[in-house]
């Protein structure tokens, strides 16, 4: 056919056969599908997460729980350990409640309500995994869509109120047979091409049919509604140390880093909480501050460090020379480094 008369797919999927990113979760193009397991694994780890953090993760998780059932009989303490660094740890939780679920059953369903059933599963990782691992027809928007297709429909809305809109127009333009390059094409010209600055216009096999291009005015989309600023919260976050180990304690399964190791802390408020939380009366003294941003809040804490004496407290002692295996989240990582930084 004369390229000109070519669908929207139909370009993207002969760029993709030549372009496509060549990632440990996938199939090559036109190939059978990827193991479900692995397409649900990568999935639910990419959600907010970059490719680069997800490689090393997915490659280290897969060799020690290749399947559901392997990831099903795990023990909870070890694959929280395991995620520590990826961040938004209830994923971490969906995620094995979601593995025991399907060894349960027998196998992932196959159809977007069926996987929005399961634990951790909103609409994009459904639509996703139906179209990746079962080739069903599906209608994928994540972020990298959102952008390529509010540029190639000019959708003037600003976010998140255009999402329906930008829906609709990839609706448009998803075919019914290999959605599953399909939709991993689209994520792979949002992110080597159709780039959030600066897109690459001239190399893009949709330049004829891109609006937002035609107009010169490609960065003026997606269009997003003004940010409010994230609110500050300060903590206080314990470094309780006695004969080369350190006091670690399992946090509650409800609420943030819920049922991770980590630091004793005390509350994360508005204001400075000081002492508040501390394992037990001692001469703390102030090393450094450590900031983390999380979804909702800027947090920052002060990091105090004191010799634990013989002071009977609940939690594990931990080999302070063996601390990067605690599986620790970023935030305490980075209060570890600061300690680091003083001996
Ligand atoms: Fe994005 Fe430019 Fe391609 Fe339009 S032509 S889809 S703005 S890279």
């Amino acid at each position: 056919m004369d390229a000109k008369h070519l669908s929207v797919a139909e370009r993207l999927l002969d760029w993709y056969d030549r372009n496509h990113r060549s990632l440990p979760w996938r199939s090559p193009p036109g190939a059978p599908p990827p193991d479900p397991y692995r397409v649900w694994l990568s999935e639910v780890m990419l959600q907010q997460t970059q490719v680069a953090t997800v490689r090393p993760y997915f490659l280290d998780w897969t060799a020690r729980w290749p399947s559901f059932a392997a990831l099903a009989a795990a023990a909870d303490a070890d694959v929280m350990a395991a995620w520590a660094g990826l961040g938004y740890y209830a994923r971490a939780r969906n995620l094995l409640a979601c593995a025991r679920v399907v060894a349960a059953r027998g196998a992932l369903p196959d159809t977007e309500d069926g996987l929005r059933a399961l634990p951790g599963i909103g609409d994009y990782t459904a639509a996703a995994i139906a179209a990746i691992a079962f080739g069903r027809r599906a209608v994928v928007v994540d972020a990298n869509v959102e952008r390529v297709v509010s540029r190639l429909f000019a959708i003037g809305a600003p976010l998140p109120a255009a999402r329906p809109a930008i829906r609709a127009a990839t609706d448009t333009i998803t075919p019914d047979d290999r959605a599953g390059d399909f939709a991993q094409a689209m994520m792979d010209l949002g992110s080597m091409v159709c780039k959030v600055r600066g897109p690459r216009c001239l190399l893009c096999p949709l330049r004829d049919d891109c609006t937002a291009f035609r107009a010169g005015t490609p960065e003026a989309f997606p269009v997003k509604a003004a940010k409010k600023a994230k609110p500050q919260r300060f903590g206080t976050l314990f470094w309780a140390e006695r004969d080369g180990r350190v006091l670690l304690v399992r946090r509650p399964d409800k609420g943030l880093l819920g049922g991770m190791r980590a630091l004793p802390t005390g509350p994360w408020v508005d204001s400075d909480p000081g002492m508040e939380g501390a394992p037990f009366a001692a001469d703390w003294r102030s090393i450094g501050l450590v900031r983390h941003g999380f979804t909702h809040f800027d947090l920052a804490c002060t990091v105090m460090v004191a010799d634990a004496g013989d002071e009977p407290m609940q939690g594990e002692w931990w080999p302070v020379a063996e601390i990067a295996d605690a599986g620790l989240p970023t935030l305490f990582a980075r209060a570890i480094a600061v300690v680091e930084g003083m001996r």
